[in-house]
């Protein structure tokens, strides 16, 4: 067990490295998926953050809104891909389009699903702000040291 990388006093983790690892907007210690993006078994998310204990879905249903959010991520994806396209291919086939669209919605659904949650949590729920303090390892609760780097 490594003693001298951190005491379990206040730490300050980055926003953003959180955020991309899909971890607690409160914490920013613990995960809030279960399992990894892409996988058969679809998403698993925890219903309580294993490291501080916040519960995700705020209020039952809280969730519909990430749809919301899922949707405005399409659009832009379906804009960036097609403009990419056009750019890259010039081409004017609507199927080469209609394709390209429909096969990224299929692959980026779980990318969209998980990023919809997580941008609602983090920028759109007042009651999962930051606190540094809970970045520490809590006595009660002891992760395995998860130092990358
Ligand atoms: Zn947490």
């Amino acid at each position: 067990m490594a003693t001298q990388t951190s005491k379990n006093d206040t730490k300050y983790i980055p926003q953003f490295g959180a955020f991309l690892k899909a971890k607690c907007p409160r914490c920013r210690r613990g995960n809030m998926f279960a399992n990894s993006m892409y996988n058969l078994t679809g998403q698993n998310m925890y219903q309580r953050c294993p490291h501080c204990g916040l519960t995700f879905e705020r209020e039952p249903g809280y969730f519909y809104v990430a749809m919301y959010v899922s949707y405005a991520m399409n659009v832009a994806e379906m804009v960036t891909i097609t403009v990419a396209t056009i750019i890259l291919t010039g081409s004017e086939s609507p199927w080469l389009y209609l394709g390209l669209l429909l096969g990224s919605i299929l692959v980026l659904a779980p990318f969209n699903l998980r990023f919809s949650r997580l941008i609602l949590l983090y920028w759109m729920t007042p009651g999962a702000k930051y606190r540094p303090e809970l970045s520490g390892d809590l006595p009660h609760n002891h992760e395995q040291h998860m130092h990358q780097h």
